[in-house]
């Protein structure tokens, strides 16, 4: 499996002619990371609002740069996503992260319905073979296709192909979730809504963070909470940094949050100490 991204890698490579030479460097480096066993995968709760308990993790990709230290998603993924290399990162940690909570479940009672939701790059890649793949992975490891959740952004979904919708609809009739993320930092229509099959809404951070002090931008997250629940889809409010917006977000209707008030993302150990009684 390995072997055949690396051979996919120097394709795309080849085929985007990459001009810069440092672009080129970075890129094989990067490349190289995934062989090297240099992506980590952190894990950020998503609690339910109603119960107060952690009902998924929201794995995000890290990269422990031999001498850049660990590197945030904004410090390469950009650069993947220029050099057609994403879906790889992409790849590798839905089978991470599926591997990993599958295991959770199995080992910890108290662990046992936890969920996990990954990003996945919207692009070429995304079709009805890759929908398969997903399944595979699922069957492997045994975890159920109702605790996986596919986040895809607003942003990415607006130039979308009718091959990534149907490898969507794929999924969400074998039973996975699949979330709009940064609902609101777009430039799509509502008709969107209407049209990409979809099973949650994440509200970008940047409403939720100022609502307490911009009432146009709290009204905003009420219309997007009423959205979403007259679709009948679950909301999550993303960026909850203090009490008083996570009881303004679960008064909107709100059924899910995110954010550092209950905690950043952590390492697996990290995680499980939070997680684990
Ligand atoms: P995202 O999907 O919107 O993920 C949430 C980001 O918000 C994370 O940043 C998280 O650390 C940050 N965050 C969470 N709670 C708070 C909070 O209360 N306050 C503030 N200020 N920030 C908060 P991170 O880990 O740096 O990830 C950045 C973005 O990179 C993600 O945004 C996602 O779009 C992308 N990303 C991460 N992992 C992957 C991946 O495996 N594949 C793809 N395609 N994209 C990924
Ligand atoms: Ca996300
Ligand atoms: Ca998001
Ligand atoms: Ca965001």
């Amino acid at each position: 499996q390995l072997l055949g991204d690396q051979l996919d890698l120097r394709r795309l490579d080849g085929q985007r002619g990459i001009d810069s030479g440092t672009a080129r460097h970075d890129t094989q480096e990067l490349s190289r990371a995934v062989a090297r066993d240099q992506l980590r995968v952190h894990y950020q709760p998503i609690v339910d609002l109603r119960s107060g308990r952690v009902d998924a993790v929201e794995a995000l990709v890290r990269w422990q740069h031999p001498t850049r230290g660990l590197l945030t998603p904004d410090a390469f993924l950009p650069l993947a996503e220029a050099a057609g290399l994403v879906h790889i990162v992409d790849r590798w940690v839905l089978r991470t992260a599926v591997t990993s909570v599958a295991r959770w479940r199995r080992l910890s009672p108290s662990l046992r319905d936890l969920r996990v939701a990954v990003n996945i790059s919207v692009g070429p890649f995304l079709d009805e073979v890759w929908a398969h793949e997903v399944q595979d992975v699922l069957t492997a490891t045994g975890l159920p296709p109702a605790a996986l959740t596919v986040e895809v952004t607003e942003r990415s979904l607006s130039s979308t192909s009718p091959e990534s919708l149907a490898a969507l609809e794929v999924l969400i009739r074998s039973g996975c979730h699949v979330a709009i993320d940064d609902l609101g930092t777009g430039t799509s229509s509502l008709a969107l809504l209407a049209d990409i099959p979809a099973t949650e809404l994440k509200i970008d951070r940047s409403f939720v963070q100022s609502m307490a002090t911009d009432p146009r931008r709290a009204a905003l997250v009420r219309a997007m909470a009423c959205l979403g629940s007259e679709l009948g889809l679950d909301v999550v409010a993303e960026g909850v940094e203090d009490r008083r917006t996570a009881e303004m977000v679960t008064e909107v209707g709100c059924t899910h949050g995110q954010g550092y008030l209950w905690s950043a993302p952590r390492d697996v150990s990290g995680l499980l100490t939070l997680l684990l009684p």
